[in-house]
C-alpha cells in the first residue's frame, strides 16, 4: 500500500486526485490524502450558477488546440456539455485612443489574427487599427523571413523583445503587451516568449517569418474544424465536480492547511494545521504538491533552499467582476467576443476607472448558454498593478469601478440584476525570461528527492489543460514505479 499526499485542490490537485483514484480502481494499492486549505475544492475555477446566468469567477474555457481537457471531459461523459466558443461571431476589439479627457474608441481586430500575428495581409491592410508604418512591418516580416531565420536568438528573450523584433512598438503596443497581459496579467518586458510562446518560437526557427509559419501551418490543418476554445455548458467547475464524485471521499479533508513537509528516509512527513479532519503530522510515500506556487516555495525552504530558490517568481493578482442583465437590448455591445485595453491607454488616464480596466468578455456572445434568455453578461478583468490596487477594496467599491470602466466605454447601463465580484491574489504566476531553464534545473533537484512533485501553474503552462495534463502525468509516472 502507497500513500501519497496531495496538497492544494484546484484544478492540478484535482485532476492528480482523480488520476489516482482511477488506478485505485484499476487495482492500484493507494491510499490517498487530498489537503485543501478552503472548504471548497477546484482553486481558482469556479463557477456561480444564479437565476440562469453561468459565471464564471476564474478560467471561462480552455484553448481547444491543447487536448488534455477536451479528453478529460470526455472520459468524465461530458460529450452533451462540451460547448465550443461563437467563433462565426469572434471578433475582439482593441480600445484606442483612451486619456483622461477621452474613453477612446473600440476598433476591432482584423479577422485572421492568431494573437497579434495575422494570416491574412489583405485583412490586415483594410484595418483602421493600425497605422501605415505598422502595416508596413507587417508586410516587411515576410520579406525579412530569411534574415530573422538567420538571426534567431540562441538564449531566450522577453515577449516584447520578440515581438519588437518581428513588426516593432505599435504592434507589441496594440496587440502584443494587451493580448499577453490578459491571459497573464503580466509585463511583456520580463515574461519569457519561450514559456508563454512557444509555437511562435518554433515558426521561427523553422521559418523565420510568423506569418509566412501561420499560413503554412493553416495550409496543412485545412479541413480540421475545431473552435479556438472549449467550455462546458455548466462552467469549467462541472469538469471539477465530476472529478471530485469519483474520488472517495474519505481521502477528502477541507479546511486543512499543509504547514510543512519533511524528508523522513525514503518517505515524508507532511505537517497539517490542527482542525477537525487534520492530525496533526502523518507519513506517505509521495507528495505531490499542487498548491500555489508561493505556498509550495515556502513549504520546499526546509526541503531544499536550491530548489526553493528557483521557485521564487513574481505573480500577478486578478480581479473579476460580472454583471448580468436581464434585458441584452439595454446593453448594446458590439458583435464579438469582447475587448482588450492596451497598457498605453492606462498611462494617459491614470487614476481614472476606465484605466485600470485590463480586458472585458461579452459573456453571453463568446458562450451559447450563459445567460437566461434574452440577458447579458460582461465581465470585467482587472491584473497588475491595478488588481492589487483593488484587493483590499470592498466588493462594491470593486463593482462600482468596474461598471464605471466599463460604462465609460460602452455607455450608460442598466442596473444588472446580478453582480459577482472575485478577487485572485498572485494567481498568476509571471514566467520570467530563463524560466525554461530555471525549471529543468527544478527537475535535476527534484530528481534527488524522489516521491517528490510539484505540480500547478508555477512551473509547465498556467492553463486548464497543461494542469491536467501535468497532473495524471505524474501519477502515471509514479504508480508505474
Ligand atoms: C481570472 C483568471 C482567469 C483565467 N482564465 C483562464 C482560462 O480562461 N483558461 C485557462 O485555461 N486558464 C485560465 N486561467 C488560469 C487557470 O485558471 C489557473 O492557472 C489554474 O486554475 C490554477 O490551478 P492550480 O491548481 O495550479 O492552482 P489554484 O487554483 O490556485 O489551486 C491551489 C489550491 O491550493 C490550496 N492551498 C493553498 N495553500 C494550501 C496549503 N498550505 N495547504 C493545502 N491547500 C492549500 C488553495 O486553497 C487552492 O485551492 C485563469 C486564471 C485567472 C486568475
Amino acid at each position: 500500500m502507497k500513500r501519497i499526499a496531495v496538497v492544494g485542490g484546484g484544478m492540478a490537485g484535482v485532476a492528480a486526485a482523480y488520476e489516482l483514484a482511477r488506478c485505485a480502481r484499476e487495482g492500484a494499492e493507494l491510499e490517498v490524502v487530498l489537503f485543501e486549505r478552503s472548504l471548497r475544492l477546484g482553486g481558482i475555477v469556479e463557477t456561480v450558477r444564479k437565476g440562469g446566468y453561468v459565471i464564471e469567477c476564474g478560467p471561462d474555457g480552455w484553448v481547444t488546440e491543447k487536448p488534455w481537457a477536451l479528453e478529460l471531459a470526455r472520459e468524465l461523459g461530458l460529450d452533451d456539455e462540451i460547448l465550443g466558443s461563437n467563433d462565426d461571431q469572434r471578433k475582439t476589439y482593441v480600445l484606442v485612443g483612451a486619456s483622461s479627457e477621452h474613453a477612446g474608441t473600440l476598433q476591432v481586430m482584423p479577422d485572421g489574427m492568431r494573437m497579434m500575428v495575422p494570416m491574412d495581409l489583405e485583412a490586415l491592410e483594410a484595418s483602421p487599427l493600425f497605422s501605415a508604418e505598422a502595416k508596413r512591418a507587417y508586410r516587411g516580416e515576410v520579406e525579412r523571413a530569411e534574415q530573422l531565420k538567420a538571426a534567431v536568438p540562441e538564449s531566450d528573450e522577453s515577449v516584447a523583445s520578440f515581438v519588437r523584433r518581428h513588426f516593432g512598438d505599435e504592434v507589441l503596443e496594440k496587440l502584443g503587451a494587451p493580448l499577453l497581459s490578459g491571459v497573464f496579467g503580466g509585463d511583456v518586458a520580463t515574461l519569457s516568449v519561450r514559456a508563454v510562446m512557444a509555437p511562435f518560437v518554433a515558426m521561427e526557427r523553422e521559418y523565420g517569418s510568423l506569418i509566412m509559419g501561420l499560413q503554412r501551418r493553416g495550409e496543412k490543418q485545412q479541413g480540421a474544424k475545431s473552435t479556438v476554445f472549449t467550455s462546458l455548458r455548466s462552467g469549467t467547475a462541472t469538469l471539477v465536480e465530476r472529478m471530485v464524485a469519483t474520488i472517495p471521499p474519505e481521502w477528502i479533508r477541507l479546511g486543512a492547511t499543509v504547514r510543512t513537509i519533511a524528508r523522513d528516509g525514503q518517505r515524508w512527513t507532511v505537517g497539517c494545521s490542527e482542525g477537525e479532519q487534520c492530525r496533526g503530522s502523518d507519513r506517505f510515500d509521495a507528495v505531490m504538491l499542487a498548491a500555489p506556487v508561493d505556498v509550495a516555495r515556502s513549504l520546499m525552504e526546509r526541503v531544499s533552499a536550491e530548489a526553493a530558490a528557483l521557485m521564487t517568481m513574481e505573480a500577478s493578482s486578478a480581479v473579476v467582476v460580472a454583471f448580468g442583465f436581464p434585458d441584452a437590448t439595454k446593453v448594446p455591445v458590439p458583435a464579438g467576443f469582447g475587448f482588450l485595453v492596451p497598457p498605453v491607454s492606462s498611462v494617459g488616464s491614470s487614476g481614472r476607472a476606465g484605466s485600470m480596466l485590463l480586458a472585458a468578455t461579452f459573456v453571453d456572445q463568446k458562450y451559447d448558454c450563459r445567460v437566461p434568455t434574452g440577458g447579458r453578461l460582461l465581465r470585467a478583468f482587472f491584473g497588475g498593478a491595478a488588481a492589487e490596487r483593488l484587493m483590499g477594496c470592498g466588493n462594491d467599491e470593486i463593482a462600482a469601478l468596474a461598471r464605471m470602466a466599463l460604462a465609460r466605454i460602452l455607455g450608460p447601463l442598466p442596473d444588472a440584476e446580478v453582480t459577482v465580484v472575485r478577487r485572485w491574489p498572485r494567481s498568476l504566476p509571471q514566467y520570467a525570461v530563463g524560466h525554461l531553464e530555471r525549471m529543468a534545473k527544478l527537475d535535476e533537484l527534484l530528481d534527488e528527492l524522489p516521491g517528490l512533485y510539484l505540480l500547478g501553474n508555477g512551473y509547465r503552462g498556467v492553463g486548464l489543460p497543461d494542469l491536467i495534463r501535468d497532473g495524471r502525468q505524474a501519477v502515471r509516472a509514479y504508480v508505474r514505479g
